[in-house]
């Protein structure tokens, strides 16, 4: 139960939430949705990214040197010498075996 803080008299509902009868006092309904939830939710898809980014990486039939797999993610790393070219990465898509490609 509620009362007017103008006046102390009983609040009652109404459209646009509790209503002072005497003086037309309102008090807004309480929006209390708490975000809690899809704040884990989003932690939770983060965590998972960062691991998992291997994923939106392109595949490439490629024989698995480790588990006999044909099928590697690949990517390209530029080394942090500009004179050295630029090295593709492979990435058994079964094992998460590593490797690089010299060629
Ligand atoms: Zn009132
Ligand atoms: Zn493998």
């Amino acid at each position: 139960m509620k009362f007017c803080p103008n006046c102390e008299v009983k609040l009652k509902k109404g459209d646009s939430g509790l209503q002072c009868p005497k003086c037309n006092y309102v008090e807004k309904k309480e929006t209390n949705q708490t975000k809690k939830t899809i704040q884990e939710h989003e932690s939770q898809f983060n965590v998972l990214a960062e691991n998992e980014t291997v994923q939106a990486l392109p595949t490439i039939k490629i024989e698995c040197e480790k588990c006999g797999n044909d099928e590697a993610v690949w990517w390209m790393l530029q080394t942090r010498s500009a004179d050295e070219p630029t090295t593709q990465f492979y990435r058994c898509s079964k094992c998460r075996y590593t490797w690089r490609n010299y060629a």
